[in-house]
């Protein structure tokens, strides 16, 4: 395998070890498919989750560029938006967050509790906006104001996800490599949940660059999906480019299904929720009700329907969002 330079890209370290893998003993029984969790929901900084891989690289970008203030998006309840938020607050930045209330949920949990709750610990400043578009006006506007004032922000996408953010997961598809040999398993799938693409692209570009090459597959958490896998293959094709590689990717390289994702972005279905009960009362584990419980059951049916063979060893990437159960009590 080639070299691939990284240093050129400086971290801002958010994780001190490799995430555990855990087997399911008494799930992969009963599925007939040996299944095993990593767990990136217990990552130690800010509640655990997939972001704090694509911020070591996105802070890191912003300190070299000596940036003051980080600005990101998301829907009220964004994980990605908390862990920006605890990581640049650690790391001496201004974090500012410009949340859409784009879910339609008015239970009063969903606007004061979870991800709201943290977010009002660590007092991080929040400007409700309206949509995308609303969003990237008013960080328009703070960023002149901000200038003005010799500040420098830095803007963070959605979901962590360009081709710098990808790079996070490109790192943990060789982690996973690394930890495949410590425990002894090749794992014939891996599985994510996928949102804003950069989980499932960085892990795709891993494996496309890798000799040992375990197939990835990434369930989208919302229907009518097809920009999220559009916007996959043009970050991970960026990352690729950006680490100078020639080798690009092509849509048939991305295994992705939407087909278990429920009616929206942040709607649970009562589906949803069983696999949140299941896990937790045969594993331990609890999944959350926007992302992982979707992608849980995706995988399920994926092994009922045979899609993933009796016998197979398969790795699901637990990618967080744990704070969104206190969000959603009214589903339980
Ligand atoms: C953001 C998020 C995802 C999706 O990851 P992307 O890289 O945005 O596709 C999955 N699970 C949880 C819990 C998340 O917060």
């Amino acid at each position: 395998m080639r070299k691939i330079n990284l240093k050129q890209f400086p971290k801002v370290k958010l994780i001190e070890r490799p995430s555990q893998i855990q087997y399911l003993k008494n799930i992969s029984k009963h599925l007939g498919v040996e299944v095993y969790v990593k767990r990136d929901d217990l990552l130690a900084v800010g509640y655990g989750g997939n972001k704090l891989r694509k911020l070591e690289y996105l802070l890191g970008e912003a300190k070299k560029q000596e940036a003051t203030h980080i600005f990101t998006i998301g829907a009220v309840q964004s994980n990605h938006a908390r862990m920006t938020a605890i990581a640049a607050t650690m790391n001496g930045f201004e974090a500012e967050l410009f949340l859409k209330n784009s879910v339609p949920i008015r239970q009063s949990e969903y606007h004061t509790n979870g991800n709201v709750l943290l977010n009002k610990i660590i007092d991080v400043t929040i400007h409700p906006v309206e949509n995308n578009e609303h969003a990237y006006e008013r960080i328009a506007e703070r960023e002149k104001e901000l200038l003005a004032q010799g500040e420098r922000p830095y803007v963070i996408p959605v979901g962590g996800s360009n081709a710098l953010g990808t790079l996070g997961y490109m790192d943990a598809y060789f982690e996973i490599l690394n930890q495949q040999n410590e425990v002894n398993v090749k794992f014939d799938w891996i599985a994510t949940a996928t949102g804003s693409g950069s989980t499932h692209a960085g892990l795709a570009i891993g494996q496309a660059l890798s000799p040992e090459a375990i197939p990835v597959k990434g369930y989208s958490v919302e229907p009518n999906a097809q920009y999220i896998l559009d916007h996959t293959l043009a970050i991970a094709n960026e990352a690729l480019k950006m680490i100078g590689e020639e080798t690009l990717l092509k849509a048939k390289d991305l295994y992705f299904s939407e087909e278990y994702s429920g009616e929206a972005y942040g709607i649970p279905s009562p589906i949803h929720i069983d696999t949140i009960k299941w896990l937790a009362k045969y594993e331990g584990i609890f999944l959350d009700p926007v992302y992982t419980s979707k992608a849980f059951t995706a995988l399920i049916m994926d092994i009922k329907n045979g899609v993933i063979k009796a016998g197979s060893k398969v790795l699901y990437v637990h990618t967080g969002g744990l704070p969104g159960i206190f969000a959603y009590p009214q589903y339980f």
